[in-house]
Formats: C-alpha cells, structure tokens, sequence
C-alpha cells in the first residue's frame, strides 16, 4: 500500500532521508522511532506530499506521490493525518470541526456529514462533546476529536506523528485505547511514537531511524528483545 524505493530528500543542503527503503502492506501497524531530529515527521509527511521526495520513488495504492499528474487532492483523502497538536478550529465546535472536509472536499450534504461525523465522534467515546468547543475539551479528549476528524474522511491510511507527546500522562491511555481499536479494525497505520507500550502490543513492525536512515526493521519481540544496531540498543536504555 505504501512503497518507499530507494527515496532521499533533502532541505537544500541538508540531506535528511537517505535511501528509505520501506513497504507497508494493507492493514499493517508500523511504528516508527527513533532520536529527535532523524527524520520520522518528514518521513511521514512525505507519504501525503505535504514533503516531497527529492530522490528515488514513493507510491500509495500504486499511485507515484511524485508524480505531477497524480491527483494529489484524491490522494489526501485517502489519508488521514493527526499530529501532536491538535489543530482543531478553535471557534467552531468538536461538531464543525469534524464535519468541515467532508462538506468542503466530498462535497457530503449537512445532514450527512453530521451523521457521520456523531458516528465518529461516538466511535471515540465522546460523543456527548459534540456541540462543545475545543477550549472546553481536555487535551486528550480534544486528540481524539482530532482522530474522529481524520476518519470522517473516510481513509484508508491513518498517520500519527506523536499524538501522545503534547498530552498530560494521564490523557495518553484514553488516545492509545482509541489508536488500537482502530489498528484492530485493520486500519492501515503508520504511527511515530515513543510509547513503547503501544508499539509492543499493537505494532505488526517497528522501524527504527537515526539521522536520516532506517537502521533496523523488526516485529516488537525482535526488536525488544535484542536490537540489532547498537544504536538501537542506546535510544531504547535512554526511553526505557
Ligand atoms: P524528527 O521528526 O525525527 O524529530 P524531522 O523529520 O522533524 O525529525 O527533522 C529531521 C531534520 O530535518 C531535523 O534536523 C530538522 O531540523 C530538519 N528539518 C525539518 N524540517 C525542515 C525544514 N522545513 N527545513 C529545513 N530543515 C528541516
Ligand atoms: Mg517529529
């Protein structure tokens, strides 16, 4: 569903994807970490062209992401993409907000939108906030309107960049909850996180990245178990 071949990218000089090599198949959980700085954001942001590649080829669904002639509009609707801050308007309420791209981009009638959008909003677990506004949400509550967001645009790919790193601790177990109900639905996720909980339990692979490069690519009892790259073995005893 997700090829990177051979893919580099730079920011003028500064070369911070070298030669990514990465397939993730329908429905797979993959989990990305790494040190700050080695290229997970720009990683995933290169997969909904909010980054283009500068080397190498990156296709979705068979489509070429670098390609001028592929629909990148259609290609963004097919991704669903949530980041450590929530981003949500903060004067149009948890209901609005949802319902927004559905309207705008699939052109969805108000009616519609808004079933879809309590659907969501119900699926994770707040669906009596729906005429709130964000400031009278909590942060993990205000996450998951972020997600129920994303899926109202009815994906085929999730993207998580850290969606847990901006929430107080005891917020981040009601965001997670909501991530493996999705993963066990068999969403197809690409989730750069930190919370190795998570990633053991739910992740079909771990990916590991450092300045720029994957470095190792295993399942989570692997990987824990006993990394292979030595600085795999030092990001773990430093989170750990
Ligand atoms: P991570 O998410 O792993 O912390 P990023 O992908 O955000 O890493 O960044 C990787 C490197 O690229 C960092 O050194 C960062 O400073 C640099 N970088 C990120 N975005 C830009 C940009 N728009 N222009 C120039 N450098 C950037
Ligand atoms: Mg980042």
């Amino acid at each position: 569903m997700i090829v990177f071949d051979r893919v580099n990218k730079y920011y003028g000089d500064f070369h911070v994807l070298k030669e990514i090599n990465l397939t993730i198949k329908k429905g797979e959980v993959v989990v990305v970490i790494g040190p700050s700085g080695s290229g997970k954001s720009t990683l995933l942001r290169c997969i909904n062209r909010l980054e283009t590649i500068s080397q190498g080829s990156l296709s979705i669904n068979g489509l070429n992401v670098a390609d001028k002639k592929t629909d990148i509009n259609k290609l963004r609707r097919n991704i669903g993409m949530v980041f450590q801050h929530f981003h949500l308007y903060p004067h149009k309420t948890v209901l609005e907000n949802i319902m927004l791209a559905p309207r705008k981009v699939l052109g969805q009638s108000e009616e519609e939108a808004k079933k879809i959008a309590l659907k969501y909003l119900d699926k994770v677990g707040i669906g009596d906030k729906a005429n709130s506004f964000p400031s009278q949400l909590s942060g993990g509550q205000q996450q998951r309107v972020a997600i129920a967001r994303g899926l109202a645009m009815g994906p085929e790919i999730m993207l998580f960049d850290e969606p847990t790193s901006a929430l107080d601790p005891e917020m981040i177990g009601e965001v997670l909850d909501v991530m493996k109900a999705l993963a066990h639905e068999g969403m197809t996720m690409v989730v750069v996180t930190h919370e190795m909980g998570f990633a053991r339990e739910v992740a079909d692979r771990i990916v590991f990245m450092d300045e720029g490069r994957v470095l190792e690519e295993a399942t989570p009892a692997e990987f824990y178990a006993n990394p292979r790259e030595e600085r795999a073995r030092l990001f773990l005893s430093r989170i750990l």
